[in-house]
């Protein structure tokens, strides 16, 4: 247990002491049924290979399906992007945090999506927080797969229009609810890539829906950016659709490999979350060295495609090297290759028994994914060697035979 867990251990050890007694008793309920989140403390960059507490392992447990995040060009990039805007933005945007970095990043992200304009957020939760509360409201309805991102769900209760999900894929619920609303605006939101699952969604159906019951259509492609079509232009190139109710949404941490996340579509779109968006309007802009490094990014990500024919191959790897182990993985084609367990226990007991074997795999447990569904959840990324995921493969092997 790190210093952590023990000043933790010991809260939860004299749950009267303390004014937040109840929160004691909370904490004790929680690790009862197994399910208290523990932090690592990363001491290297991200990469395939980490330290922690002095020791290396093989972790497959980052966004950075690209292998971007430690990139020597990209830290160059941020480099002088400090040297010539300084480490702080100093204010929001509509004051005088906007800087020529960000402005720049924004064009480029536009043509790098191909739609008409694109908004800078500092990240993917307020993004969603910010579109779904400036876009809709009382009388309006938001309708949400079941799978989607928490921030997708937080965005719908705050927005306080009226709510509905529909079961996870199932376009016919989400027809009927649709066929059934008469709500003023209608806004379908779904997760492009699903987050826990790594299944893609089924876009130009939901378009055909969101077209013929005159809905908007806001796609989170957090996991599909940079990994999804020829150039990583994400799920839009990927089906090749485009469409002016389409509201495309991306963070710039996971396959971009820094920080950040981005609206892009219609210009009115853009311009009302820019005088509406609250997470937009009232918090400080990102350091414009970020923006400065995105830039560099976007071109290596649309020029090095070897990066995504690499995952390809790692994930066929993994698919093949863990089929006919006891556990199921889930029919995904994206970096998130989730391997099914079951209860949290054994999920955490199969995580710690990786990593006793020097292989990190976060174990998923609910809420974040439904009860008796915890799961590895497996993050490749081009950075991996086929002798990193042959690792993997043997020791969940090995545990798999010991368990
Ligand atoms: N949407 C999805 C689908 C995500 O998986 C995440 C991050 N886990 C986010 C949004 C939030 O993005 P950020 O980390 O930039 O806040």
């Amino acid at each position: 247990m790190g210093v952590e867990g023990e000043n933790r251990q010991a809260v939860i050890d004299s749950p009267n002491a303390s004014p937040f007694a109840e929160l004691g008793r909370e904490l004790e309920a929680l690790r009862h049924e197994n399910l208290l989140r523990d932090r690592r403390v990363l001491e290297s960059p991200q990469a395939p290979r980490v330290t922690i507490d002095g020791r290396e392992f093989v972790a497959f447990c980052s966004n950075d399906y690209l292998g971007l995040a430690s990139d020597s060009r990209l830290i160059a990039a941020a480099r002088e992007g400090a040297a010539r805007y300084g480490v702080g933005a100093g204010a929001s945007h509509l004051i005088l945090g906007h800087g020529a970095a960000h402005h720049a990043l924004e064009t480029a992200l536009a043509r790098f999506v191909r739609l008409p304009r694109a908004l800078l957020f500092s990240t993917g939760y307020m993004a969603n927080i910010g579109i779904v509360t400036a876009l809709v409201g009382r009388g309006d309805a938001v309708f949400a797969d079941k799978l989607n991102h928490a921030s997708l769900n937080d965005a719908a209760l705050l927005s306080r229009a009226e709510f509905r999900r529909y079961p996870h894929g199932d376009l016919v619920a989400l027809e009927n609810l649709l066929a059934a609303s008469t709500a003023r605006r209608k806004l379908v939101v779904s997760d492009a890539v699903f987050s826990m699952d790594g299944d893609i969604a089924s876009v130009p159906e939901l378009l055909r829906l969101c077209e013929r019951h005159d809905g908007w259509l806001l796609l989170d492609d957090a996991h599909g950016f940079g990994v999804l079509g020829a150039t990583g232009g994400g799920v839009l190139q990927h089906f090749g659709v485009s469409a002016e109710r389409i509201i495309y949404m991306a963070t710039l941490g996971k396959a971009a490999g820094v920080f950040g996340a981005f609206v892009a579509g219609a210009v009115e779109l853009i311009e009302t979350l820019v005088q509406r968006a609250r997470p937009y309007i009232y918090t400080t802009a990102t350091p414009p060295l970020l923006a400065h490094a995105l830039l560099a990014s976007l071109e290596i990500i649309a020029a090095e495609s070897w990066r995504r024919a690499r995952l390809a191959t790692l994930i066929d790897q993994l698919k093949w090297g863990v089929s006919g182990l006891r556990w199921q993985m889930l029919p995904s084609a994206a970096a998130i290759q989730p391997l099914v367990i079951g209860t949290n226990d054994e999920a955490l007991r199969v995580a710690a028994a990786l990593a006793g074997r020097g292989v990190l795999v976060p174990a998923i447990r609910p809420p974040t994914v439904p009860r008796g569904c915890a799961r590895l959840r497996i993050s490749l990324s081009a950075a991996h060697s086929e002798q990193d995921v042959a690792l993997l493969v043997a020791a969940l092997r090995d545990v798999e035979k010991e368990s």
